[in-house]
């Protein structure tokens, strides 16, 4: 064996073996979420709780802090109804913060015909798998900055969890060090733009757009909002960051002008295709990494 292929396979096992990230891994946090037994993870439920359990627990096991006092959960009050926001945090060198959030909840096991139960596996089991995919991505490595993961709760009766969060005091003292929140929002179909490609709601706000594409690989990119009509800049959970002065922006693929299972008992996990979603999220966590190295953070435009 020369020395070119002893290095060339060296590193090709050394790669395999700081590869936290898989894809039969994330395909098994999505099947879980939107299994059954969650029953549409509403707001106030049961199965809801049952999800915020399971999304600390993975944190958990990632060797994660909770963000606020000993729990990852942190309960907030709504109309009479306990609801829970899942945040775990992985201290860097700084604590300069790069947050990734999706909210985990869906609307429920009220369906009118056979198949009572909305799984949400798109909306929005595919973006939390990803935030809980992005800590397996950055298990191993020690990144310089702090970064942070959020599963919001009480997303689909009006943002509530995540404006919650961004109330509760303890963890209000984060957001002057947050320098970007990535929102994952369905993530589960491939978009207009083609496989392993998303698009940025209010693209237009901020820099993060270009310089995602300065700093990614071929496979993931990021487009321009092509539904800007329809205002999701302001109808998701990034929201709340961005009127804290965050630069936040939701990264989606759903395609609004042909799905067909938004808010439908048949967003299942059989919509799901895993190579798209699996990209994306390996995007991400990329060209994340990349932007802490280089020390690269995004601006809103003035
Ligand atoms: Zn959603």
């Amino acid at each position: 064996m020369n020395k070119f292929t002893f290095l060339l396979i060296a590193g090709v096992l050394g790669s395999f073996a700081n590869a936290q990230y898989s894809k039969e891994k994330q395909t098994e946090y999505v099947k879980t979420l939107a299994s059954d037994e969650m029953e549409g993870r509403m707001f106030g439920t049961e199965g809801a709780k049952k999800a915020a359990d399971y999304i600390a627990t993975h944190f958990k096991n990632n060797n994660l802090k909770p963000c606020v006092g000993d729990s990852f959960l942190i309960t907030f009050e709504h109309k009479e109804q306990t609801g829970y926001n899942v945040c775990g945090i992985q201290e860097g060198k700084s604590d300069e913060i790069v947050a990734f959030g999706a909210h985990f909840d869906h609307v429920g096991a009220n369906g009118k015909g056979e198949d009572k139960i909305f799984n949400g596996a798109d909306d929005n089991a595919s973006g939390t798998s990803a935030v809980m995919a992005i800590s397996d991505y950055y298990k191993k490595k020690k990144p310089k900055k702090t970064i942070m993961y959020m599963a919001f709760d009480a997303e689909e009766i009006g943002l509530i969890g995540s404006g919650k969060l961004v109330e509760n005091p303890d963890f209000a003292t984060y957001l002057p060090k947050m320098e970007v929140m990535y929102n994952l929002e369905m993530l589960g179909t491939v978009s207009e733009f083609g496989s392993g490609k998303v698009y940025m709601t209010g693209s237009d706000r901020s820099d993060l757009m270009k310089i995602m594409n300065d700093n990614t690989c071929k496979t993931f990119s990021v487009n321009d909002d092509p539904y800007l009509g329809q205002n999701l800049f302001m109808r998701s959970d990034n929201v709340h960051f961005f009127k804290k002065g965050v630069v936040s922006h939701s990264l989606s693929s759903v395609n609004m002008k042909t799905a067909k299972h938004y808010h439908q008992p048949s967003d299942e996990f059989k919509v799901i295709d895993m190579d798209n979603l699996s990209t994306i999220t390996e995007g991400v966590g990329r060209v994340s990494n990349k932007l802490i190295k280089k020390g690269i953070k995004p601006s809103y435009n003035k």
